[in-house]
């Protein structure tokens, strides 16, 4: 199982970290280690004092897929969930800077809470779906799918243009802005649609 992300998939966020809107998707990946389900804790690591948290819908692959066209991508993808991309913010500014890889920024132990999924037919429009995380009670990200820069067909006909999917790997699909630092004692809170999903602390 491996765990794709794209980043910079909503434009307000690529903007806030003056990151240009990208052409094509932006795509790293996360190792199985980095999954944290069951809403258990975040353990805070002591490597970085800038871990962000980045909300993301994220897509579970339904079946194996190798140059998936993005007609009938739609047909990989029959459930989705809500993750937290969290992010050594400090760690990948540094990297970026040097024109080094990502994956000490991004692939951590931990670094991608998952809830539990839901079938995508739940939903009305996956294309005007909200979702939100707040911290402590308070909204911090809010975003809706219809601001999604690649749609998730577009975003499984291109990595499987490179990469085989296969039958339970995610897709963690780009957050929207308003990323920002997580502390210690933390609640964090998130909602698809109006469900609660994610409801976990930073320890
Ligand atoms: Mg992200």
């Amino acid at each position: 199982m491996k765990i794709i992300a794209i980043g910079r998939n909503y434009a307000e966020h690529a903007k806030e970290l003056n990151n240009p809107i990208p052409s094509t998707p932006v795509i790293f990946m996360k190792p199985d280690t980095a999954l944290l389900k069951d809403n258990k804790p975040f353990y805070h690591p002591d490597f970085s004092e800038d871990i962000h948290h980045e909300i993301e819908i994220v897509l579970k692959i339904s079946k194996e897929g190798k140059h998936v066209n993005e007609k009938f991508a739609t047909s990989y993808f029959e459930e989705i969930a809500l993750g937290v991309d969290f992010t050594a913010r400090d760690i990948q500014q540094r990297h970026k800077e040097k024109g080094l890889p990502w994956e000490l920024a991004k692939a951590f132990d931990g670094s991608a809470p998952v809830s539990n999924f839901v079938p995508k037919s739940k939903f009305a429009d996956i294309y005007n779906l909200n979702f939100r995380l707040d911290i402590n009670q308070e909204t911090r990200q809010q975003g809706n799918t219809k601001d999604l820069l690649f749609s998730f067909e577009k975003i499984i006909a291109f990595v499987s243009k490179y990469i085989t999917l296969k039958k339970g790997d995610l897709i963690f699909t780009g957050t929207p802005e308003g990323v920002g630092k997580i502390n210690i004692g933390d609640r964090l809170e998130g909602y698809l649609g109006d469900e609660k999903l994610l409801d976990f602390y930073v320890k």
